[in-house]
């Protein structure tokens, strides 16, 4: 097609569920880009949406902090996506056990998420599948929220929406329930889960099934009481997992001092309507507070 040329196809990248990444350039300026060629071969009625979906929200959608979509264009049957190339991503950094993460490190990635996510649930967006593999770095160390496969509006209020969302470990227990009526707290439960992985360098809620998984978070943070979390007991999917006394599980995350192990509790709120919201939580004195955000810039990053 005619605006296929504009891009130069290059060698692949990477290999999502439902698309092939490829590195490419911009014919007319060097620049480069991620193709993603949405899989049509395998293209049923469900993936079909999320390429739609991704599409939508992306065109939207401007932020500093969230991946830029520069083009679509379609060959045969393909639709491909033109994203801006970004180098790594925050589960590559977390893994990478040759970089050493300083609190102002982790503060400048939380900040950097949070004003992406600040910024689509102002626009009335859940993201719906935050985890470090989607949260993208640049090569000037901004990060950069990514694959909005999984998004969608909350503006209609009220409406029922599917529970089957979020990467397993960093999904809230309302989800894992069964809750249908969810809003943007769901985001921030990730963000917190994500918040505690870059402190202790591993998963902190690495369930094995979604009954595991709940499991793994009433073991870490004590079972919910009808105190903490008014209603609970009547969503659709709820069971008894075991009586787990609360313990002080933030002294595991000690490192981080005690605004930020303020703000992480903020964030693990069990009850939706109580967790800290993205503007909220931006006004935290976690980020005011001494070490200052590390420069983007001067981030860590792998080789
Ligand atoms: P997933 O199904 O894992 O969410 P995606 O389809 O979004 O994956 O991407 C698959 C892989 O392609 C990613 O893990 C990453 O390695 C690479 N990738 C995706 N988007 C970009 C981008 N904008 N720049 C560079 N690499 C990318």
């Amino acid at each position: 097609s005619q605006r296929a040329a504009r891009w130069e196809k290059g060698v692949k990248v990477g290999e999502g569920t439902f698309a092939n990444v490829y590195k490419g350039i911009e014919r007319s300026t060097g620049r480069k880009v991620a193709i993603k060629k949405i899989k049509a071969g395998e293209m049923k009625d469900g993936l079909d949406m999320t390429a739609l979906r991704e599409v939508k929200f992306l065109q939207e959608l401007h932020h500093p902090n969230i991946i830029a979509l520069l083009d679509v264009f379609s060959v045969k049957q393909n639709i491909n996506l033109v994203l801006e190339f970004l180098d790594t991503d925050l589960e590559a950094v977390i893994r990478d056990k040759a970089l050493i993460f300083q609190n102002a490190d982790i503060k400048s990635w939380i900040a950097m998420s949070l004003r992406g996510l600040e910024y689509i649930h102002r626009n009335g967006v859940l993201h719906r599948d935050l985890k470090p593999n989607n949260l993208l770095i640049a090569s000037n160390g901004e990060l950069k929220i990514a694959d909005f496969g999984l998004a969608r509006e909350f503006g209609d209020a009220g409406s029922k929406m599917t529970c089957q969302v979020i990467t397993r470990w960093y999904r809230p227990p309302e989800l894992l329930f069964g809750s249908r009526f969810y809003s943007t707290a769901v985001d921030m439960w990730s963000i917190g889960t994500i918040f505690v992985e870059l402190i202790l360098r591993v998963p902190f809620l690495s369930g094995e099934t979604d009954i595991d998984q709940l499991k793994k978070t009433f073991h870490a943070m004590g079972t919910p009481t009808e105190q903490d979390w008014p209603g609970h007991t009547k969503l659709p999917d709820y069971h008894e997992i075991g009586s787990y006394p609360k313990n002080p599980w933030w002294n595991m995350i000690s490192s981080i001092g005690k605004e930020g192990q303020d703000l992480v509790k903020d964030m693990l709120k069990y009850d939706p309507v109580a967790r800290v919201s993205a503007r909220k939580a931006l006004e935290h004195r976690f980020f005011s507070s001494y070490p200052r955000p590390t420069p983007p810039a001067s981030l860590p990053k792998p080789l």
